[in-house]
């Protein structure tokens, strides 16, 4: 079973590059951001303790990320898994590690989407008038950024260190250019 990580800094084009493999191929998918966002709308105690950290551009306590990513492996242990957003810490990755050893699924593979700041800023500005996400104004986009490089950057070391990381453009070219380059890498995974 393929266990595939999509990597990639707040505005790389993760969700967009999930919704065009999830046509193609028959993945388990899991977007953590979507699950926590999905909380909040629900009202549920999750959500509102996920709701300020979220507004502010901070990461969401690991335990709670582990904790949701634990029980979606575990209900969809037959298939392949698309994990979007997941992990952003190296206790994540390290958790996800024990998980997937747990269930005898083998070794987790990283694709990352490279994409330049300035870029990711843009897009982001510009995905805020049109999905209209609270933490995607410039102040809470700049905090995401720091979080990122202080705590999410480091997972890719994690994967580089075990040769389970690849990283594609994904600023040059539309999303269906983009997926052209990264169906070639799944279909080798
Ligand atoms: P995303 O939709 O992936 O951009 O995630 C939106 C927000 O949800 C992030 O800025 C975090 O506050 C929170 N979040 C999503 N995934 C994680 C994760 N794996 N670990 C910690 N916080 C997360």
């Amino acid at each position: 079973m393929r266990n595939v990580i999509l990597f990639g800094a707040p505005g790389a084009g993760k969700g967009t590059q999930s919704a065009i493999i999830r046509e193609k191929f028959d993945f388990a998918y899991i977007s953590t951001g979507e699950i926590l966002r999905a909380e909040i709308k629900k009202g549920s105690e999750l959500g509102k303790q996920a709701e300020q950290i979220i507004n502010r551009g901070e990461l969401v306590s690991d335990e709670i990320i582990v904790g949701m990513i634990k029980s979606f492996i575990s209900e969809n242990n037959s298939k392949d898994l698309l994990l979007d957003g997941f992990p952003r810490t190296v206790k994540q990755a390290e958790a996800l590690d024990e998980i997937l050893k747990t269930l005898n699924r083998g070794e987790a593979k990283v694709v990352e989407l490279e994409v330049n700041k300035d870029v990711l800023m843009q897009r982001l500005l510009k995905r805020a008038e049109i999905e209209g996400r609270k933490d995607d104004n410039e102040t809470t986009i700049r905090e995401r950024f720091n979080q990122y490089d202080a705590k999410t950057a480091a997972v890719a070391d994690y994967y580089k260190k075990k040769n389970s990381y690849i990283s594609i453009d994904g600023e040059h070219g539309t999303p269906e250019e983009i997926s052209v380059k990264l169906i070639d890498i799944l279909k080798k995974l």
